[in-house]
């Protein structure tokens, strides 16, 4: 069987993918798609920890602007993510694969609380690891957190879904002319402003050396490609 070029990595699923056709909250055969995919992926021999958004729920940005401060609204934001974990975690579970969500938060009735230690264990007994609250911050976000994590626990790259294949120069939804990387330095990344990841992220991934493959997860088992290195996806890397 065919090996996987990264035995360790964090993938940042957006919560906005978890809606699917829907503006807000979680579609359910999207979600069992994805179940199904991470479970695919881990199969190949790598251990997976993922970072949960929760924009399909709540942004802090968003219900800042309704009256709530900006740090409320981010810790709004990061709870949504930690909803979105659990039923993560429960589609991988009722296909028979074992996962654990661990939180930035202390919330010991609805989860275990986010630690190295914790995470290297489960990640060792083979289950998927889903890690909701964000970064504990507001005014971070999850690709942000994706990044930390990933650095914190040795995991050898970041695998970024989004809805398209790739760093472009700019919305190619909206601008045919596009141009689409296959590589890019972090630097780069930065320095073009591109939409798809914020700084921080860019920036925290340059200073601790991490690529991130940028790649769209409607292609199916995408994670999968990308883990054996046959995907198609932009690598962001020193
Ligand atoms: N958030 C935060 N700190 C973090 C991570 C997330 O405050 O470390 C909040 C922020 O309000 C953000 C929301 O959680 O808007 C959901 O995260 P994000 O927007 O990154 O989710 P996604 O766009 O991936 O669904």
């Amino acid at each position: 069987m065919a090996e996987p070029v990264y035995r360790r990595v964090v993938i940042k699923l957006s919560g906005e993918y978890l809606a699917g056709a829907q503006s807000f909250g979680i579609d359910q055969p999207t979600l069992d798609r994805i179940a199904g995919e991470l479970i695919s992926a881990q199969k190949l021999g790598a251990e997976i920890a993922v970072v949960v958004g929760g924009g399909n729920i709540v942004r802090g940005v968003e219900v800042s602007s309704r009256g709530v401060s900006r740090p409320t609204g981010d810790t709004m934001g990061m709870l949504a993510t930690v909803m979105n974990c659990l039923a993560l975690e429960a589609a991988i579970e009722r296909r028979g694969a074992a996962a654990r969500t661990l939180s930035a938060f202390v919330m010991p009735q609805v989860c275990e609380l986010y630690t190295r230690a914790a995470t290297h264990k489960y990640l060792a007994e083979g289950r998927i690891v889903l890690l909701g609250g964000g970064t504990g911050n507001p005014f971070f976000t999850t690709d942000t957190t994706a990044v930390l994590r990933a650095a914190e626990i040795g995991a050898q790259a970041v695998l970024k879904a989004t809805n398209v294949d790739g760093v472009y120069s700019a919305d190619p939804k909206k601008d045919p002319s596009a141009k689409r990387f296959d590589r890019l330095t972090h630097s780069e990344a930065i320095a073009g402003g591109y939409k798809v990841m914020d700084t921080t992220a860019f920036a925290l991934a340059r200073e601790t050396s991490l690529p991130i493959i940028v790649f769209s997860i409607a292609e199916p088992d995408a994670m999968s490609a990308i883990l054996l290195g046959k995907g198609h996806g932009t690598i962001v890397a020193g």
